[in-house]
């Protein structure tokens, strides 16, 4: 069947050609047809020339997202090779060898829309728009004869989700998954918590990073700040922490990380709080405690572009009282995974925290996503994580 097209207006094509795969409200002429939101489209330029295929949803600021700038059907065979592919090259750059990674990142793998996270033998869907919802089915049929999976988990309690207009509902797509998974990263297991976790159970995003505490850690007194089930914190007492004091506003995690810790038995050396970090942060420096290590990891502080300046704040904030009951000579190992603080902005805030703290900061490393998480460049909007490792004195 024919598909319906979509018209970009005059100019809008550039920024398609160098791979943007994103087409918003302003930029769109007219779609020509029978349409229905969701509906997989032709996009075409003024002049009518083909520039690729996408689905479209009038009803979302992101009208329409590029599949593909081939003509070519998608079907099966499309959505076989895009995962083929995805998993080709976690392959060769040494990803799937590895318990538990991100098997698609959405736009930067072209699957517009959809995350997949593998958890050992589990695995967990997400389909963030309309026109990806549809295909949930192929794509777990996909899996399924690619990989001998336990289980597929829909987990798509995903806020994005609503302008979509789609419900946030959790589901059971294939098999079995149970409450809890056991992975293990760098040497460290993880409970990991499908159905009951923030996102899809575990920040993989962050699995190298964690790795930079290794040399700073040994005989350390380190705060892991956000510290969700224990992922930094839980590296550095492998590394050696004499020991681990880990902050989380959620109970549930903190539940998790004290689980996590007596699973590689680190009970004696990591202790957990459920608090607010703005607060404890704040305690802290009166009490005269103080750390040879500090990781911040919050939340993505600004989620649009509007919430960047009482994001800022928020950085600049934490890590000033962060820099303040660091020892002399000590480290800062602090993240933002805010896209819409670049790194221009994130390094400006933290200096601007050093000078009123009266630090000098030397850089000792300045990492962001790992492979499974890439880059595409043309398309800023997949890169989000700025992890800075300084020196503070
Ligand atoms: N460092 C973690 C991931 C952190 S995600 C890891 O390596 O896995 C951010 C965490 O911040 C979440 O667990 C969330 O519960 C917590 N959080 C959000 N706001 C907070 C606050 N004000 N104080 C303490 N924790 C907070």
């Amino acid at each position: 069947m024919a598909l319906n097209s979509l018209y970009v207006k005059k100019g809008f094509e550039q920024s398609i050609h160098e791979g943007h795969p994103w087409i918003y409200k302003n930029a769109i002429n007219r779609i020509r047809g029978d349409f229905t939101p969701g509906d997989l489209v032709e996009i075409k330029d003024w002049r009518g020339k083909f520039l690729g295929i996408g689905y479209a949803n009038p009803s979302s600021y992101i009208v329409a997202r590029i599949l593909t700038r081939k003509q070519e059907r998608i079907d099966e065979r499309f959505w076989r090779k895009r995962l083929k592919s995805a998993l080709n090259f976690r392959s060769k750059t040494g990803i799937a060898e590895l318990d538990a990674y991100r098997m698609v990142f959405s736009e930067a793998d072209f699957l517009p829309g959809v995350i997949i996270d593998k958890f050992g033998d589990y695995i967990v869907l997400q389909t963030l728009t309309l026109g990806m919802d549809r295909f949930k089915e192929i794509i777990v049929r996909v899996l399924t004869d690619l990989f001998p999976v336990k289980g597929i988990y829909h987990k798509n309690d995903v806020p994005v989700r609503a302008i979509e207009g789609l419900s946030q509902e959790d589901c059971l797509l294939f098999g079995e998954v149970p409450d809890e998974v056991i992975i293990e990263e760098n040497g460290v297991k993880f409970c990991v918590n499908i159905a009951g976790g923030q996102k899809t159970g575990h920040f993989l995003d962050q699995r190298r990073n964690r790795v930079l505490l290794k040399d700073i850690s040994k005989g350390a007194d380190v705060l892991d700040a956000f510290c969700y089930t224990g992922g930094f914190g839980l590296n550095a007492a492998r590394f050696g922490a004499k020991t681990v004091f880990g902050v989380d506003v959620s109970e549930d995690a903190v539940a998790t990380a004290r689980r996590n810790a007596g699973l590689n038995g680190f009970d004696a050396v990591c202790r957990y709080d459920v608090a607010n970090v703005f607060d404890r942060l704040r305690e802290l420096e009166p009490k005269g405690q103080r750390y040879d290590v500090i990781v911040l990891d919050p939340p993505a502080f600004a989620k649009n572009k509007k919430a960047v300046e009482g994001a800022l704040r928020g950085y600049k904030e934490i890590n000033l009282r962060a820099m303040k009951i660091i020892k002399e000579g000590g480290f800062l190992l602090t993240c933002s995974c805010s896209h819409h603080i670049s790194w221009d902005l994130f390094e400006g805030v933290i200096f601007e925290a050093a000078k009123d703290a009266g630090k000098t900061l030397r850089v000792v490393a300045r990492e962001g996503q790992p492979p499974d998480h890439p880059v595409l460049m043309g398309f800023d909007e997949s890169l989000y994580l700025k992890c800075l490792l300084l020196e503070v004195s």
